[in-house]
């Protein structure tokens, strides 16, 4: 893992100390309550927009969170700091041999808490009825296409129909609303965008495009590279009508429309477009992060990062859990107020790519 620096990015202003508020609440008045926990760094597809070709120098097990010490830190979130919605990720979690066990003992912990993850979907078909069974609410599911070829060019692994058929055991096993995650590149899967929706559509899922971030370990990202959100709706429009959905997006990275054949008044479902990179949306961000060696990310984009293992691992006292919580609220408190591309006033200038790859983060 490379080292990351602590320095803050140059361009935000250092964060005035934090008053005695309760809660996960940041310097610019947001309040986060939707916790994204990452469960490994390790993945076994090889997505260009996220890891590089031969993989990562993977955590050693002793730095990893265990079981006991995501459940503690649930906990904490959820019983003192108002998280209300719990999202498990990775790197891919589904290789975590402890993940059913974790999500049952979050599950007894937090019986009406809603409990997410997000996954590549490999090897999902063994696991779906045991996840569903454990206590998750529901599931994204990473797919980019539904061509084979294009599939092997993206993720540089043959594992398509491994995904198709987790998806459907996660739809029998009832992990409803099913989300799928799409994020189109150039050339590869952009002309793969309509029938991908329609392919949801059919099946009653809900498609996320997500805008491609500077979050790939090669560095490879460019500006001009980058399907965004208007060539998507673009891409799409051909085959559909979009319409803005009228339900509040309630602090949600997608924005989402009602999808129609064009002329028709039959909606045939929802289609989400996760606009990071052009249409930012930092000021209703309700997001915090914890990496899966247990440190606080307050932004995706974040350079700083505040450390919480090591004080998880000096003890469990009532004093021990204050001290964490503490730390937690603190890295919070710091959030950067945006993150330095597509907002007035900052150009990619003032953005600099964080160390970390989406993978090693927990997207
Ligand atoms: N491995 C799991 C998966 O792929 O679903 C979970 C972790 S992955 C980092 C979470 C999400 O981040 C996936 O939907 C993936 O497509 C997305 N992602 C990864 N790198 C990205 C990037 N550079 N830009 C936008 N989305 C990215
Ligand atoms: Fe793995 Fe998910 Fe990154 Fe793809 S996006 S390499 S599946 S962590």
């Amino acid at each position: 893992m490379p080292a990351v620096p602590a320095a803050a990015s140059a361009s935000l202003p250092a964060a005035a100390p934090r008053p005695a508020l309760s809660g996960l609440v940041d310097q610019f008045g947001r309040v986060a309550s939707d916790m994204r926990l990452s469960l490994t760094d390790k993945c076994n597809l090889r997505c260009h927009y996220c890891m590089p070709e031969d993989g990562l120098e993977w955590l050693k097990k002793s730095k990893l969170l265990t079981a006991a010490e995501i459940v503690r830190l649930v906990g904490l979130g959820v019983e003192r700091l108002g998280v209300r919605e719990l999202r498990l990720t990775g790197g891919e979690p589904l290789v975590r041999a402890d993940l059913v066990d974790i999500i049952a003992a979050l599950r007894r912990n937090h019986p009406s808490l809603p409990i997410s993850l997000t996954t590549n979907g490999v090897g999902l078909a063994g696991k779906a009825q045991a996840l569903a069974e454990a206590g998750l609410t529901r599931l994204n599911v990473s797919m980019d296409t539904l061509h084979h070829d294009a599939f092997l060019q993206l993720t540089r692994r043959p594992f398509l129909d491994q995904v198709l058929a987790g998806i459907e055991a996660a739809d029998a096993a009832g992990l409803r609303p099913l989300k799928v995650n799409a994020v189109l590149m150039r050339g590869v899967n952009d002309g793969h965008a309509a029938g991908l929706l329609g392919w949801c559509l059919d099946r009653g899922y809900e498609l996320r495009f997500i805008e491609q971030m500077p979050l790939d370990a090669d560095h490879g990202w460019t500006r001009d590279g980058m399907i965004t959100a208007a060539e998507i709706r673009g891409l799409l429009g051909g085959t559909f009508e979009l319409a803005p959905d009228p339900r509040s997006r309630e602090g949600a990275p997608a924005e989402r429309f009602e999808v129609r054949h064009p002329g028709s008044p039959a909606l045939l479902g929802t289609v989400g477009i996760i606009a990071s990179v052009t249409e930012p949306f930092c000021a209703d961000c309700r997001r915090t992060r914890i990496t899966a060696e247990g440190k606080v990310m307050s932004c995706l984009f974040s350079r700083t990062e505040v450390d919480l293992l090591a004080l998880l691992r000096a003890g469990t006292s009532p004093d021990d859990d204050d001290a964490v919580a503490a730390r937690w609220q603190d890295a919070m408190w710091a959030k950067p107020k945006a993150h330095g591309m597509g907002h007035p006033g900052l150009g990619d200038a003032d953005f600099v790519q964080p160390d970390r790859s989406m993978s090693a983060i927990g997207g």
